[in-house]
């Protein structure tokens, strides 16, 4: 290796050089991306524990590249947080959500509610067109406030003061769901929730990875069972993620868990395989 005075751009590790490039390629790719129509989202159900019907779906975004091919949103998201870019594709995804569950409403056999989540990332929050932009979605699509969930993780809302907190109650206040994403890992105080105007955790997938397979750990089994009392005192519905055996669907369900989400129901696919299972559901 060279020493003192040496090449300061010898590249060490040429991996990671091209990750580099990869990253910069992609994050200068985006706005192009986003106006070429590359990005798409696939939906994964919400069900009720109790039946097993479906509740709504959250959408989640994809990228068609052109030559990457699929890539997932732990790829690109952070890139569009950095550039700001996730304001415009927040802002589409929304938009596109949104129109698809009014669609599944419309065509739902038994006509009744489907809820739609969509993610809203840290520098969402942060933009002040949130109120406003989600106003204009819902207006312009005529899909009721109270069939939107938003989904924050608890991450972004820790040691939230009341500015940031303020569009979250106005949207509170006109009926959308707020949730608390990937609860549990964020260390936030308990008590701490009371003031969020979320009425629904998240409960994240690290909590019930222990519960795949029996014998489930007693420890975990206490731990959600004091969460989803703890919740449910503070009259918020709780939703579990990444549920992917049956044995977790039933033990997460005794322990009072409301709706999940996971492999075991369905995973993230593309909207019409979602409209057949809700139409299967009604018959
Ligand atoms: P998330 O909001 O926690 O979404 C749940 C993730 O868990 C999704 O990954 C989903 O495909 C995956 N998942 C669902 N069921 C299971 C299961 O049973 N087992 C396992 N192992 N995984 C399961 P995905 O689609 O890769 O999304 C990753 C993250 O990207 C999301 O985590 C969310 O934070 C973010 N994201 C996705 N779409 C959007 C978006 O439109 N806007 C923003 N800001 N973030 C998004
Ligand atoms: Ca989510
Ligand atoms: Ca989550
Ligand atoms: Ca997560």
């Amino acid at each position: 290796a060279k020493s003192a005075g040496g090449n300061r751009y010898e590249i060490a590790d040429p991996e990671l050089d091209a990750r580099a490039i990869t990253r910069h390629g992609l994050t200068t790719a985006l706005p192009a991306a986003l106006e070429r129509g590359e990005f798409f989202i696939e939906y994964q159900p919400l069900v009720h524990m109790d039946d097993g019907s479906v509740h709504g779906a959250e959408a989640l975004v994809r990228w068609h590249h052109p030559q990457h091919g699929v890539l997932g949103p732990d790829q690109f998201i952070p890139l569009a947080e950095h550039t700001g870019l996730i304001v415009p594709l927040g802002r589409w995804v929304l938009q596109e959500a949104v129109r698809q569950a009014m669609y599944w409403q419309e065509n739902h056999a038994d006509g009744g509610p489907l809820r739609i989540n969509v993610n809203l990332s840290p520098t969402q929050l942060h933009h002040p067109g949130l109120v406003t932009d989600t106003v204009a979605v819902l207006e312009g699509s005529g899909l009721a406030p109270g069939a939107l969930c938003l989904e924050v993780t608890e991450s972004a809302l820790i040691g939230a003061d009341e500015q940031l907190l303020k569009p979250l109650r106005q949207l509170a206040d006109m009926g959308v769901d707020i949730a608390l994403d990937d609860f549990g890992t964020g260390y936030s105080n308990l008590a701490n929730l009371r003031r969020l105007p979320v009425s629904v955790l998240k409960l994240d997938r690290s909590f019930t990875q222990g519960m795949q397979h029996l014998p489930v750990d007693p420890v975990d089994v206490k731990i959600v069972e004091g969460i989803v009392s703890l919740a449910h005192s503070l009259e918020l519905a709780v939703t579990v993620e990444g549920v992917e055996t049956g044995a977790q669907a039933e033990q997460l369900r005794e322990l009072g868990c409301d709706t999940a989400q996971g492999w075991y129901y369905a995973r993230p696919g593309p909207p019409d395989r979602l409209h057949a299972l809700s139409l299967a559901d009604a018959v």
